[in-house]
């Protein structure tokens, strides 16, 4: 099957620079789209083909398409960057593709190939370069790859007909007022993921089934809710849309991948920056219990969280039924900080890229 190359349909109407840079002034997350999208189909015995630059516009979709039924759809998240010489590049975009990859796999979906998926950013992020941030702060161009099924019809089974599309949407820093420590519900009754499932895959249904929770979580006064293993409840797996560190003194700990967590591109790039700044970065378990008992007797010195959206998100106020506490006293710790710094320097391009994981257009 062939890989096909992106056809340049573009908008004959984009925005105005001065609509462009209102926007831009206060993007927000999620909320504006770019003047284009990328368009791929996918056909049983055909492949993959008629790769499209066009512009922005409402999917026209038969009320009967299969995607509105049994949710057999898949995303991505990852962020282009303004560099200091003027130029734009992506963060490891391969580790995306690879993901997507692994999430089609677990939805009976077809591969997008690596090449092609970085192509198809790469086109829109071209296209479209004026609407990423200029650099000096924390705003980038957030891209949305994801997946669709497409064949019309009600019989559960895998479609013959998907459409992989890439948007893309300006955001604004993550924390326009300064670093601010996020308060977490460790949820014991409800879980995101079980052995088995498809935790491990990002797709919509995850989402979905986080939001209940997420409203609980509200209720307590909540910013996230943590989620624990689902066999014994007691296992620290992940938050709802990212990965935990803690930090005990030198070493960072994450919790092991065991197909119930998503494995974070941000969560993989910490184990390397954090073992080049001399800590000891490790995949592990950590309970429940273990995380209230260190903390109250002060050897756990910091607990962060970490995704694309806020790259990295110090913990501070800890709920759970029946206890309550605080993280290195509700303030960003030190070591957040540092890593917080040290990869935004790498995705902004204030510090020497050593690993090769900034892809530039
Ligand atoms: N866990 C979940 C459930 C997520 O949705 C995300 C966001 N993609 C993450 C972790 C963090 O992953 P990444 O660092 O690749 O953004």
């Amino acid at each position: 099957m062939t890989t096909p190359t992106i056809e340049l349909k573009p908008s004959a109407n984009p925005l105005s620079a001065a609509e462009r840079e209102a926007i831009l002034a206060n993007p927000g997350f999620g909320r504006h789209f770019t003047d284009h999208m990328v368009t791929i189909k996918w056909t049983e015995g055909r492949g993959w083909h008629d790769g499209q630059l066009v512009p922005y516009a409402p999917l026209s979709l038969d009320p009967a398409t299969m995607v509105l039924h049994y949710a057999q759809e898949i995303f991505e998240g990852l962020k282009a960057y303004r560099r200091p010489d003027g130029s734009v590049a992506t963060f490891r975009p391969e580790k995306n593709a690879q993901r997507f990859q692994s999430s089609s796999r677990r939805l009976g979906m077809p591969e997008l190939p690596v090449e092609t998926f970085i192509e198809a950013c790469d086109a829109l992020v071209k296209q479209d370069q004026d609407w990423v941030p200029a650099h000096g702060g924390e705003e980038s161009l957030y891209l949305r790859p994801f997946m669709i099924a497409t064949e019309v019809g009600l019989g559960v089974k895998p479609a013959n007909e998907y459409l992989f599309i890439v948007i893309a949407s300006p955001a604004g820093a993550y924390f326009p007022g300064g670093v601010k420590p996020v308060s977490i519900w460790v949820s014991e009754d409800r879980v995101r993921a079980v052995p088995g499932g498809m935790g491990d895959a990002k797709t919509g249904g995850n989402y979905a089934a986080s939001l209940l929770a997420q409203a609980e979580a509200a209720t307590k006064g909540c910013d996230q809710v943590c989620y624990l293993d689902a066999i014994e409840r007691k296992w620290v797996e992940e938050l709802g849309g990212m990965n935990l560190y803690f930090v005990y003194g030198n070493k960072i700990i994450t919790p092991s991948l065991t197909g119930s967590i998503l494995e974070g591109v941000t969560r993989d790039s910490l184990l390397t920056v954090a073992r080049d700044l001399g800590y000891e970065a490790e995949e592990g378990r950590v309970s429940v219990d273990q995380w209230q008992r260190d903390s109250e007797n002060g050897t756990l010195t910091e607990v962060f969280a970490c995704g694309t959206a806020a790259v990295i998100t110090p913990v501070g106020t800890v709920k759970r039924a029946g206890a309550e506490w605080q993280q290195s006293g509700g303030e960003p710790g030190e070591v957040t900080q540092r890593l917080r710094r040290a990869l935004l320097d790498i995705q902004r391009g204030t510090a020497e890229d050593v690993h090769g994981w900034m892809h530039t257009l």
